[in-house]
């Protein structure tokens, strides 16, 4: 692959990053060795018992001067995402730089409720007990991240998870070192304690060495083929793994939806961050009574689209990552190949850079590549169907399972629909913008995943839960103890009483197991 062609090349131990506009050399990084990641996990290791220690209050200070630098100097960093990724310098600011305030905000007001201990309901056999649970973080946390929001989905679960008191070890892209750096670099402006959170670049290799290191949890966010090394990886220890997969969003576009938004959804939805986006539109299901007026307002909005490099106030960017161009041709091959209309673009941008035309697909079909996997990329499929449940069925009959959304004046059915659809995420007249609701909970199912962060559960993602039982100290002897011989009747009539379901029974019968017991004592 030539340089100008690449977006960032990995060769003897560097990273050499390319831009996606023009090609340009932006920069060598030197990948970390496993000797490296190993020691860096040492440290994290190392730094984990006074980073637990500290109160929330002390933690929320470091994270507060992350808040205030990033408030500080956002546009600054936004231009070094943009450069390395791409993306409009507003999609920087507001789909990378915004998640920090926000989830930051968030976590200062959820955090101190969540994490504390919680006492529960007193257990009818438990008389003499109060039960509490909380919630101890894991130790060290291995983060390792894509390329498509390189800053976003790597901070939001470092931050989570030091909120919970774990220290980290983040392994950011190769394809996007810039932002990798720009994250080292705030971690160290912000004077986060050594070992507490740190940054090792690298490919694949670098990713593995984390797996394999002395680590307590791995958070990975990328493909369903690494996701499985990164399983299997976890398997070998074993250590808890949560992954954050692909997915293939399906909108649903019903008979009463208000056509002009869910059109304008539609396009901003399936091109936002040039379509590279795990929650990007990948199937866009219209009902047959309104396809037609549908899809006249799609084109219009379509047209509308600026298509440039991050300075020149565009809506669209070039693809982030040099190999994605491979992909999205193959899909559009196979998708024409096999009946589909490409109704409007379809072909890479002459000229310098990654860039490829907002493109439109009509006719698509289940036994289509573009159906079927990920494209990750500037196009919108398009399926005309009878009506919503026939939308619905094949919305489901998928292998991912990560967003939806549902369109309709009829919020009610709206929410029924909702429901009904496998997946982590479903929005009602909205799409895309759930994710950054930094109160709900974000993960997959089926493909696109397992394991939930965001919301309380974004915290509970890198915490054990720790089950406490507190005896009141009213009993010098437990009715379940030794000897059992002269309660022989007591214990069985409990046992038997409380499987038929009678529970006077099995009370009366444990009050004499204690009597019994008492007596001996
Ligand atoms: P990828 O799987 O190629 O790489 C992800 C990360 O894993 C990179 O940092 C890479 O260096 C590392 N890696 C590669 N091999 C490894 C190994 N053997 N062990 C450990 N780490 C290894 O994915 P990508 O191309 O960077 O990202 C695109 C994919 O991510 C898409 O499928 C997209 O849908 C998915 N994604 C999912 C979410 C989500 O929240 N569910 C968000 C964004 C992207």
């Amino acid at each position: 692959m030539s340089a100008q062609a690449a977006s960032a090349e990995v060769s003897a131990g560097v990273i050499e990053k390319f831009s996606p506009v023009d090609g340009a050399h932006l920069g060598n990084f030197p990948i970390t060795s496993a000797g490296d990641v190993t020691r860096a996990v040492a440290a994290a290791r190392e730094a984990f018992p006074a980073w637990r220690d500290l109160t929330l209050d002390q933690r929320f200070a470091y994270l507060d001067r992350l808040r205030d630098l990033v408030s500080a100097e956002g546009e600054s960093f936004a231009k070094i995402i943009s450069d390395d990724t791409g993306k409009p310098l507003l999609d920087s600011l507001l789909t990378e730089l915004m998640a920090i305030p926000l989830f930051i905000d968030y976590y200062k007001k959820e955090a101190p409720k969540a994490l504390k201990r919680k006492k529960l309901s007193r257990q009818l056999f438990f008389p003499t007990k109060t039960s509490y649970v909380e919630y101890a973080p894991m130790g060290v946390i291995g983060v390792i991240s894509p390329w498509n929001f390189p800053f976003q989905l790597s901070m939001i679960p470092v931050l989570s998870a030091l909120v919970a008191g774990n220290t980290v070890v983040l392994k950011p892209s190769e394809v996007t070192p810039l932002t990798g750096e720009l994250m080292r670099e705030i971690f160290k402006r912000v004077g986060f304690p050594e070992g507490v959170v740190s940054v090792v670049h690298g490919d694949g290799s670098t990713g593995a060495a984390l797996c394999k290191a002395d680590i307590d949890k791995i958070f990975f966010t990328g493909s369903v083929a690494t996701g499985r090394k990164v399983m299997a990886a976890a398997a070998e220890k074993p250590i808890p793994v949560e992954l954050e997969l692909g997915g293939k969003d399906a909108m649903i576009v019903c008979h009463d939806a208000n056509l002009e938004r869910a059109a304008r959804a539609a396009v901003w939805g399936g091109f936002l961050n040039c379509g590279q986006m795990c929650i990007s539109v990948e199937r866009l299901f219209v009902v047959e009574a309104v396809y037609d007026e549908f899809l006249a307002l799609v084109r219009t909005e379509i047209e509308r689209m600026r298509v440039g490099g991050p300075d020149e106030g565009s809506d669209m960017g070039p693809l982030t990552f040099s190999a994605q161009m491979g992909t999205v041709v193959r899909h559009l091959n196979d998708a024409r190949e096999r009946g589909a209309t490409i109704a409007m673009g379809g072909r890479p941008i002459e000229g310098p850079g990654q860039f490829f035309e907002p493109t439109l697909v009509l006719d698509v079909t289940e036994d289509m590549e573009i159906y079927r996997e990920e494209t990750f990329g500037p196009v919108l499929p398009v399926i005309r169907v009878a009506d919503e449940e026939e939308a619905l069925r094949m919305a489901n009959d998928h292998q991912y399972g990560l967003t939806g959304s549902v369109w309709t004046r009829d919020v009610s059915r709206g929410l029924e629909l909702a429901s009904r659809m496998e997946s982590g995420q479903c929005s009602v007249n909205d799409l895309v913008q759930s994710v950054g609701n930094p109160a709900l909970p974000f993960g997959g199912v089926k493909r696109s995943g397992f394991g939930r962060y965001h919301g309380p559960e974004g915290l509970y993602a890198f915490m054990n839960q720790k089950a406490i039982m507190v005896d009141r100290g009213l009993l010098d002897v437990e009715p379940f103890w030794y000897p059992y011989a002269p309660k022989y009747e007591a214990m069985l009539g409990t046992f038997r009483n409380l499987m038929g379901g009678k529970m006077v029974g099995a009370l009366t019968n444990f009050y004499d197991m204690h009597k019994i017991t008492k007596r001996r004592g």
